[in-house]
Protein backbone atom coordinates (compact mmCIF):
# COMPACT_ATOMS: atom_id res chain seq x y z
CA UNK A 1 0.00 0.00 0.00
CA UNK A 2 1.24 3.65 -0.69
CA UNK A 3 1.94 6.00 1.72
CA UNK A 4 -1.50 7.80 2.82
CA UNK A 5 -0.73 12.05 1.73
CA UNK A 6 -2.33 14.17 4.66
CA UNK A 7 -4.92 16.13 2.94
CA UNK A 8 -7.31 19.56 3.93
CA UNK A 9 -10.10 16.38 4.78
CA UNK A 10 -8.77 14.47 7.73
CA UNK A 11 -11.12 12.04 7.35
CA UNK A 12 -10.18 11.35 3.74
CA UNK A 13 -6.59 10.63 3.00
CA UNK A 14 -5.14 10.18 -0.35
CA UNK A 15 -3.71 7.59 -1.27
CA UNK A 16 -1.38 7.58 -4.51
CA UNK A 17 -4.25 10.23 -6.56
CA UNK A 18 -7.06 9.05 -5.15
CA UNK A 19 -9.08 10.16 -1.96
CA UNK A 20 -10.33 7.86 0.29
CA UNK A 21 -12.63 6.61 3.21
CA UNK A 22 -11.50 3.80 5.01
CA UNK A 23 -10.80 1.63 2.21
CA UNK A 24 -13.26 2.66 -0.65
CA UNK A 25 -12.13 5.56 -2.95
CA UNK A 26 -14.15 8.33 -3.19
CA UNK A 27 -14.58 8.07 -7.00
CA UNK A 28 -16.15 5.30 -6.41
CA UNK A 29 -18.73 5.92 -4.38
CA UNK A 30 -19.94 9.19 -6.42
CA UNK A 31 -19.89 6.44 -9.57
CA UNK A 32 -21.94 4.44 -7.33
CA UNK A 33 -24.33 6.05 -5.51
CA UNK A 34 -24.27 9.57 -7.89
CA UNK A 35 -23.63 12.94 -6.93
CA UNK A 36 -24.35 14.92 -5.05
CA UNK A 37 -23.46 12.77 -2.42
CA UNK A 38 -22.68 13.41 1.31
CA UNK A 39 -20.40 10.65 2.47
CA UNK A 40 -19.45 9.73 6.70
CA UNK A 41 -16.93 8.07 8.04
CA UNK A 42 -18.43 6.39 10.88
CA UNK A 43 -14.62 5.44 12.04
CA UNK A 44 -13.64 9.08 12.82
CA UNK A 45 -17.17 9.84 14.57
CA UNK A 46 -16.48 6.69 16.76
CA UNK A 47 -12.72 8.26 17.17
CA UNK A 48 -14.01 11.83 18.04
CA UNK A 49 -16.60 10.51 20.44
CA UNK A 50 -13.87 8.72 22.43
CA UNK A 51 -11.30 11.42 22.21
CA UNK A 52 -14.18 13.50 24.29
CA UNK A 53 -15.06 10.74 26.52
CA UNK A 54 -11.91 10.06 27.89
CA UNK A 55 -10.71 13.36 28.04
CA UNK A 56 -13.73 13.68 30.43
CA UNK A 57 -13.16 10.46 31.63
CA UNK A 58 -12.69 11.47 35.71
CA UNK A 59 -15.98 13.26 35.62
CA UNK A 60 -17.88 10.14 34.04
CA UNK A 61 -19.66 12.93 31.55
CA UNK A 62 -23.06 12.08 29.57
CA UNK A 63 -22.18 13.42 26.46
CA UNK A 64 -25.41 14.37 24.85
CA UNK A 65 -24.37 14.55 21.48
CA UNK A 66 -26.64 17.28 19.57
CA UNK A 67 -28.54 16.16 17.23
CA UNK A 68 -28.79 19.55 14.57
CA UNK A 69 -25.86 18.64 13.41
CA UNK A 70 -26.61 15.99 12.06
CA UNK A 71 -29.77 13.97 12.59
CA UNK A 72 -29.14 10.81 10.46
CA UNK A 73 -30.73 7.59 11.52
CA UNK A 74 -27.74 5.16 11.06
CA UNK A 75 -25.39 7.88 12.45
CA UNK A 76 -27.47 8.32 15.59
CA UNK A 77 -28.24 4.80 16.21
CA UNK A 78 -24.36 4.29 15.85
CA UNK A 79 -23.90 7.40 18.57
CA UNK A 80 -26.14 5.77 20.59
CA UNK A 81 -24.61 2.27 20.37
CA UNK A 82 -21.46 4.36 22.49
CA UNK A 83 -23.65 5.57 24.78
CA UNK A 84 -24.54 8.84 23.53
CA UNK A 85 -27.57 10.90 24.84
CA UNK A 86 -28.82 13.52 22.40
CA UNK A 87 -29.01 17.21 22.97
CA UNK A 88 -32.64 17.84 20.62
CA UNK A 89 -34.57 21.26 19.89
CA UNK A 90 -37.48 20.10 18.49
CA UNK A 91 -40.48 17.35 18.52
CA UNK A 92 -38.62 15.97 15.13
CA UNK A 93 -35.61 15.80 16.85
CA UNK A 94 -36.73 13.81 19.91
CA UNK A 95 -38.90 11.91 17.15
CA UNK A 96 -35.68 11.10 15.30
CA UNK A 97 -33.56 10.52 18.48
CA UNK A 98 -36.23 7.51 20.12
CA UNK A 99 -36.67 6.00 16.35
CA UNK A 100 -32.93 5.79 16.00
CA UNK A 101 -32.56 3.91 19.62
CA UNK A 102 -31.42 6.91 21.96
CA UNK A 103 -32.63 6.24 25.23
CA UNK A 104 -34.67 9.25 26.33
CA UNK A 105 -33.28 8.78 29.82
CA UNK A 106 -30.53 10.48 28.08
CA UNK A 107 -32.42 13.18 26.26
CA UNK A 108 -31.76 17.25 26.97
CA UNK A 109 -34.51 19.12 25.54
CA UNK A 110 -33.66 22.59 24.98
CA UNK A 111 -35.25 25.64 22.65
CA UNK A 112 -36.82 29.29 22.91
CA UNK A 113 -39.91 28.43 21.51
CA UNK A 114 -40.99 24.88 22.62
CA UNK A 115 -45.03 24.08 21.41
CA UNK A 116 -47.36 22.95 23.74
CA UNK A 117 -46.93 19.52 21.72
CA UNK A 118 -43.44 19.48 22.19
CA UNK A 119 -43.17 19.73 25.68
CA UNK A 120 -46.27 16.71 25.96
CA UNK A 121 -43.98 15.00 23.82
CA UNK A 122 -41.29 14.84 26.33
CA UNK A 123 -42.63 14.47 29.36
CA UNK A 124 -44.57 11.46 27.22
CA UNK A 125 -41.23 10.08 26.38
CA UNK A 126 -39.70 10.14 29.80
CA UNK A 127 -36.84 12.44 29.14
CA UNK A 128 -33.36 12.90 31.11
CA UNK A 129 -34.72 17.00 31.18
CA UNK A 130 -36.01 19.98 29.64
CA UNK A 131 -33.60 22.98 29.20
CA UNK A 132 -36.13 25.63 30.00
CA UNK A 133 -35.55 28.99 27.74
CA UNK A 134 -38.60 31.10 29.47
CA UNK A 135 -40.84 31.41 32.08
CA UNK A 136 -43.90 30.64 30.15
CA UNK A 137 -42.26 27.41 29.21
CA UNK A 138 -41.87 27.08 32.78
CA UNK A 139 -45.27 27.19 33.61
CA UNK A 140 -46.54 25.23 30.72
CA UNK A 141 -44.53 22.55 31.54
CA UNK A 142 -45.92 22.37 35.02
CA UNK A 143 -49.42 22.69 33.97
CA UNK A 144 -48.81 19.44 31.73
CA UNK A 145 -47.11 17.77 34.36
CA UNK A 146 -49.66 17.97 36.99
CA UNK A 147 -52.14 16.85 34.29
CA UNK A 148 -50.26 14.03 33.27
CA UNK A 149 -49.87 13.42 37.08
CA UNK A 150 -45.79 13.18 36.29
CA UNK A 151 -42.58 15.51 37.59
CA UNK A 152 -41.33 17.20 35.17
CA UNK A 153 -37.51 17.23 35.15
CA UNK A 154 -36.07 20.82 33.88
CA UNK A 155 -33.04 22.76 33.97
CA UNK A 156 -33.17 26.32 33.21
CA UNK A 157 -30.33 28.06 30.46
CA UNK A 158 -28.15 30.68 31.61
CA UNK A 159 -26.84 33.72 29.75
CA UNK A 160 -23.97 34.44 31.23
CA UNK A 161 -23.36 37.21 29.23
CA UNK A 162 -20.00 35.99 27.38
CA UNK A 163 -18.86 36.80 24.17
CA UNK A 164 -16.79 34.01 23.09
CA UNK A 165 -15.48 34.78 20.06
CA UNK A 166 -16.70 32.86 17.24
CA UNK A 167 -16.19 33.31 13.65
CA UNK A 168 -19.68 34.29 12.67
CA UNK A 169 -22.35 36.29 14.20
CA UNK A 170 -24.59 34.27 13.86
CA UNK A 171 -23.18 31.73 15.86
CA UNK A 172 -22.67 33.38 19.24
CA UNK A 173 -25.34 32.45 21.50
CA UNK A 174 -23.83 33.43 25.18
CA UNK A 175 -24.33 37.23 25.73
CA UNK A 176 -26.73 39.49 26.67
CA UNK A 177 -28.32 40.25 23.43
CA UNK A 178 -29.22 37.18 21.87
CA UNK A 179 -32.84 35.22 22.41
CA UNK A 180 -31.19 32.34 23.87
CA UNK A 181 -31.36 31.83 27.97
CA UNK A 182 -32.24 33.87 31.38
CA UNK A 183 -30.33 35.83 32.89
CA UNK A 184 -29.01 34.73 36.41
CA UNK A 185 -31.44 36.31 39.03
CA UNK A 186 -34.56 35.67 36.46
CA UNK A 187 -33.51 31.89 36.69
CA UNK A 188 -32.87 31.80 40.69
CA UNK A 189 -36.58 32.90 40.83
CA UNK A 190 -37.64 30.25 38.25
CA UNK A 191 -35.62 27.55 40.79
CA UNK A 192 -37.59 28.97 43.97
CA UNK A 193 -40.85 29.09 42.32
CA UNK A 194 -40.77 25.47 40.96
CA UNK A 195 -39.49 24.27 44.47
CA UNK A 196 -42.81 25.09 45.81
CA UNK A 197 -44.68 23.09 43.05
CA UNK A 198 -45.07 19.47 43.45
CA UNK A 199 -44.84 18.54 39.64
CA UNK A 200 -41.82 20.19 39.22
CA UNK A 201 -38.44 18.53 39.26
CA UNK A 202 -35.50 21.17 39.33
CA UNK A 203 -32.62 19.03 38.16
CA UNK A 204 -29.99 20.99 36.69
CA UNK A 205 -28.90 23.89 34.88
CA UNK A 206 -27.43 24.58 31.62
CA UNK A 207 -25.46 26.92 29.35
CA UNK A 208 -24.57 26.86 25.66
CA UNK A 209 -22.33 29.94 24.58
CA UNK A 210 -22.30 29.48 21.35
CA UNK A 211 -20.15 27.65 18.25
CA UNK A 212 -17.04 26.67 16.57
CA UNK A 213 -15.15 28.12 19.84
CA UNK A 214 -11.88 26.97 19.99
CA UNK A 215 -10.75 28.72 23.55
CA UNK A 216 -11.29 26.65 26.55
CA UNK A 217 -11.08 29.81 28.84
CA UNK A 218 -14.81 31.01 28.49
CA UNK A 219 -16.13 27.66 29.56
CA UNK A 220 -14.29 28.03 32.41
CA UNK A 221 -16.26 31.61 33.07
CA UNK A 222 -19.50 29.80 32.19
CA UNK A 223 -19.08 26.89 34.38
CA UNK A 224 -18.03 29.04 37.42
CA UNK A 225 -20.89 31.28 36.57
CA UNK A 226 -23.26 28.22 36.50
CA UNK A 227 -21.54 26.84 39.91
CA UNK A 228 -22.28 29.87 41.93
CA UNK A 229 -26.05 29.29 41.10
CA UNK A 230 -25.77 25.81 42.30
CA UNK A 231 -24.14 26.34 45.60
CA UNK A 232 -26.47 29.51 46.12
CA UNK A 233 -29.69 26.93 45.58
CA UNK A 234 -27.67 24.06 47.76
CA UNK A 235 -27.84 26.70 50.67
CA UNK A 236 -32.04 27.05 49.91
CA UNK A 237 -32.17 23.28 50.13
CA UNK A 238 -32.38 23.04 46.34
CA UNK A 239 -30.21 19.98 44.76
CA UNK A 240 -29.24 20.08 41.47
CA UNK A 241 -28.23 16.97 39.63
CA UNK A 242 -25.99 18.12 36.57
CA UNK A 243 -24.30 20.81 35.40
CA UNK A 244 -24.65 20.88 30.99
CA UNK A 245 -22.05 23.17 29.81
CA UNK A 246 -23.64 23.14 26.49
CA UNK A 247 -21.46 22.46 23.34
CA UNK A 248 -19.75 24.42 20.46
CA UNK A 249 -16.42 23.17 20.08
CA UNK A 250 -14.68 24.69 17.44
CA UNK A 251 -12.99 21.95 14.71
CA UNK A 252 -10.80 25.25 13.55
CA UNK A 253 -11.05 24.58 9.65
CA UNK A 254 -7.95 22.84 9.64
CA UNK A 255 -5.94 25.21 11.71
CA UNK A 256 -6.50 22.57 15.31
CA UNK A 257 -9.83 22.61 16.41
CA UNK A 258 -10.67 22.84 20.24
CA UNK A 259 -7.68 20.69 22.25
CA UNK A 260 -9.99 18.41 24.46
CA UNK A 261 -7.49 17.60 27.05
CA UNK A 262 -7.34 21.88 27.77
CA UNK A 263 -10.91 22.13 27.90
CA UNK A 264 -11.21 19.10 30.77
CA UNK A 265 -8.12 20.48 32.39
CA UNK A 266 -9.47 24.28 32.42
CA UNK A 267 -13.41 23.03 33.21
CA UNK A 268 -12.36 20.03 35.68
CA UNK A 269 -10.27 22.13 37.76
CA UNK A 270 -13.48 23.97 38.63
CA UNK A 271 -15.98 20.82 38.58
CA UNK A 272 -13.93 18.52 40.48
CA UNK A 273 -15.27 17.50 43.59
CA UNK A 274 -19.00 19.16 43.17
CA UNK A 275 -20.39 15.81 42.70
CA UNK A 276 -22.22 16.80 39.86
CA UNK A 277 -22.97 14.84 36.96
CA UNK A 278 -21.11 17.05 33.94
CA UNK A 279 -23.84 17.10 30.58
CA UNK A 280 -21.74 18.00 27.41
CA UNK A 281 -23.25 18.17 24.02
CA UNK A 282 -20.87 18.12 21.42
CA UNK A 283 -22.20 18.57 17.64
CA UNK A 284 -19.72 19.49 15.17
CA UNK A 285 -16.53 18.32 16.85
CA UNK A 286 -17.93 15.24 16.59
CA UNK A 287 -19.28 15.03 12.71
CA UNK A 288 -18.04 17.90 10.85
CA UNK A 289 -14.82 16.34 9.46
CA UNK A 290 -16.15 12.98 9.15
CA UNK A 291 -18.42 14.13 6.15
CA UNK A 292 -17.60 15.10 2.76
CA UNK A 293 -20.13 16.05 -0.28
CA UNK A 294 -19.04 14.25 -3.21
CA UNK A 295 -20.35 17.31 -5.76
CA UNK A 296 -19.44 16.62 -10.07
CA UNK A 297 -17.96 19.26 -12.16
CA UNK A 298 -20.91 20.23 -14.89
CA UNK A 299 -18.72 23.59 -16.49
CA UNK A 300 -16.50 25.50 -16.24
CA UNK A 301 -16.48 28.69 -17.51
CA UNK A 302 -14.80 32.19 -17.86
CA UNK A 303 -16.39 35.52 -17.10
CA UNK A 304 -13.75 38.88 -17.46
CA UNK A 305 -11.15 37.43 -15.61
CA UNK A 306 -13.15 35.18 -13.63
CA UNK A 307 -13.18 31.36 -13.50
CA UNK A 308 -16.35 29.73 -12.56
CA UNK A 309 -16.27 25.48 -11.74
CA UNK A 310 -20.02 25.37 -11.95
CA UNK A 311 -20.99 21.71 -9.83
CA UNK A 312 -23.57 20.06 -10.07
CA UNK A 313 -24.60 20.81 -5.62
CA UNK A 314 -25.84 23.98 -5.07
CA UNK A 315 -26.64 26.25 -1.68
CA UNK A 316 -29.55 23.99 -1.30
CA UNK A 317 -27.07 20.73 -0.41
CA UNK A 318 -25.23 23.26 1.18
CA UNK A 319 -25.51 26.26 2.86
CA UNK A 320 -23.27 27.02 5.16
CA UNK A 321 -20.81 28.93 2.77
CA UNK A 322 -23.15 31.64 1.86
CA UNK A 323 -25.27 31.83 5.02
CA UNK A 324 -22.30 31.80 7.59
CA UNK A 325 -19.72 32.46 5.14
CA UNK A 326 -17.86 29.31 6.32
CA UNK A 327 -14.86 28.26 4.76
CA UNK A 328 -14.50 23.95 3.13
CA UNK A 329 -11.84 22.53 1.51
CA UNK A 330 -12.08 21.28 -2.11
CA UNK A 331 -10.27 18.64 -3.53
CA UNK A 332 -10.57 16.37 -6.21
CA UNK A 333 -11.27 13.10 -5.52
CA UNK A 334 -8.64 11.93 -7.83
CA UNK A 335 -5.54 13.69 -8.78
CA UNK A 336 -5.02 14.48 -12.70
CA UNK A 337 -1.66 15.69 -13.90
CA UNK A 338 -0.56 18.87 -15.74
CA UNK A 339 -3.44 20.99 -14.52
CA UNK A 340 -2.76 24.65 -14.77
CA UNK A 341 -3.50 25.73 -10.98
CA UNK A 342 -5.79 28.76 -10.92
CA UNK A 343 -8.11 31.04 -8.42
CA UNK A 344 -11.83 29.72 -8.80
CA UNK A 345 -14.94 30.25 -7.73
CA UNK A 346 -17.02 27.13 -7.10
CA UNK A 347 -20.34 27.54 -7.78
CA UNK A 348 -24.03 25.52 -7.44
CA UNK A 349 -26.76 25.39 -10.45
CA UNK A 350 -28.90 27.55 -8.08
CA UNK A 351 -30.51 30.73 -9.46
CA UNK A 352 -28.52 33.02 -7.08
CA UNK A 353 -25.90 34.58 -6.48
CA UNK A 354 -25.29 33.86 -3.16
CA UNK A 355 -24.96 30.15 -4.51
CA UNK A 356 -21.18 29.05 -3.62
CA UNK A 357 -19.33 26.52 -2.11
CA UNK A 358 -16.02 28.29 -2.17
CA UNK A 359 -14.80 31.73 -3.47
CA UNK A 360 -11.15 32.35 -4.42
CA UNK A 361 -9.68 29.11 -4.41
CA UNK A 362 -6.59 28.59 -6.04
CA UNK A 363 -6.91 24.92 -7.12
CA UNK A 364 -5.82 22.87 -10.53
CA UNK A 365 -8.56 23.36 -12.70
CA UNK A 366 -10.71 20.89 -12.73
CA UNK A 367 -12.67 19.20 -16.03
CA UNK A 368 -16.56 18.91 -16.77
CA UNK A 369 -17.71 15.12 -15.39
CA UNK A 370 -14.46 15.27 -12.34
CA UNK A 371 -15.67 14.72 -9.28
CA UNK A 372 -14.95 17.11 -6.48
CA UNK A 373 -14.75 16.53 -2.44
CA UNK A 374 -16.14 19.73 -0.52
CA UNK A 375 -14.83 18.86 3.41
CA UNK A 376 -15.78 19.62 7.15
CA UNK A 377 -19.66 19.16 6.01
CA UNK A 378 -20.55 16.59 8.50
CA UNK A 379 -22.29 18.74 10.60
CA UNK A 380 -24.73 21.55 9.48
CA UNK A 381 -24.61 20.01 5.82
CA UNK A 382 -27.47 17.77 5.01
CA UNK A 383 -29.46 18.79 8.05
CA UNK A 384 -29.69 22.65 6.76
CA UNK A 385 -30.12 20.91 3.18
CA UNK A 386 -33.82 22.29 1.35
CA UNK A 387 -35.45 22.04 -1.73
CA UNK A 388 -35.03 25.09 -2.97
CA UNK A 389 -35.11 25.49 -7.05
CA UNK A 390 -36.93 22.13 -6.51
CA UNK A 391 -34.07 19.94 -6.15
CA UNK A 392 -34.33 16.76 -4.38
CA UNK A 393 -31.79 16.50 -1.62
CA UNK A 394 -28.58 14.25 -2.11
CA UNK A 395 -28.40 10.74 -1.05
CA UNK A 396 -26.21 9.85 2.82
CA UNK A 397 -23.64 7.33 2.62
CA UNK A 398 -22.16 5.95 6.08
CA UNK A 399 -18.84 4.16 5.55
CA UNK A 400 -18.66 2.15 8.82
CA UNK A 401 -15.62 -0.24 8.71
CA UNK A 402 -15.10 -2.26 5.76
CA UNK A 403 -18.93 -1.64 5.07
CA UNK A 404 -20.62 0.94 2.38
CA UNK A 405 -23.97 1.55 3.72
CA UNK A 406 -26.85 3.71 1.99
CA UNK A 407 -28.32 5.43 4.86
CA UNK A 408 -30.68 7.83 3.24
CA UNK A 409 -31.51 7.30 -0.74
CA UNK A 410 -31.48 10.11 -2.78
CA UNK A 411 -35.17 12.38 -3.01
CA UNK A 412 -37.26 11.85 -5.92
CA UNK A 413 -39.04 14.06 -8.12
CA UNK A 414 -42.00 12.62 -6.20
CA UNK A 415 -40.87 13.60 -2.86
CA UNK A 416 -40.51 16.68 -3.97
CA UNK A 417 -44.54 17.41 -4.16
CA UNK A 418 -45.47 14.92 -1.45
CA UNK A 419 -49.05 16.70 0.60
CA UNK A 420 -49.42 18.94 -2.31
CA UNK A 421 -52.57 18.94 -3.50
CA UNK A 422 -54.44 20.99 -6.81
CA UNK A 423 -57.58 21.84 -4.56
C1 LIG B 1 -26.40 23.69 18.58
C2 LIG B 1 -26.27 23.35 19.99
C3 LIG B 1 -25.24 22.52 20.43
C4 LIG B 1 -24.17 21.98 19.54
O1 LIG B 1 -23.38 22.96 18.94
P1 LIG B 1 -22.11 22.52 18.09
O2 LIG B 1 -21.50 23.80 17.64
O3 LIG B 1 -22.59 21.71 16.94
O4 LIG B 1 -21.24 21.72 18.99
C5 LIG B 1 -25.22 22.16 21.78
N1 LIG B 1 -26.17 22.62 22.64
C6 LIG B 1 -27.16 23.44 22.25
C7 LIG B 1 -28.14 23.92 23.24
C8 LIG B 1 -27.25 23.84 20.92
O5 LIG B 1 -28.21 24.67 20.53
Amino acid sequence: MRAEAPTGLSAFPREGKSLRCGSFKLRDLADRFGTPLYVYSMDFVRERFRQVESAFASADPLLAYSVKANGNLALLNRLAALGSGADIVSGGELFRAVKAGVTPGKILFAGVGKTDEELKAGLDARIYSFNVETIDELHRLDDFATELGARAPFGVRINPDIQAPTPHQYTRTGHAETKFGLPVPVAVGLYRWAKTRPHLRPRGIDVHIGSEIVDPVPYKKALRQVLEVVHLLKKEDIHLEYVDIGGGFGIGDGSGGMDMGALSDELLSVFQGSGLRMILEPGRFLVAEAGVLLTSVRAVKRSGDHVFVVTDAGMNDLLRPSHYRSHHPVEAAVVQKDRKVEVVDVVGPVCETGDFLALDRSMPLPRAGEVLAVGNVGAYGFSMASNYNARPRPAEVLVDGDEVLLVRERESFEDLIRGEVIP
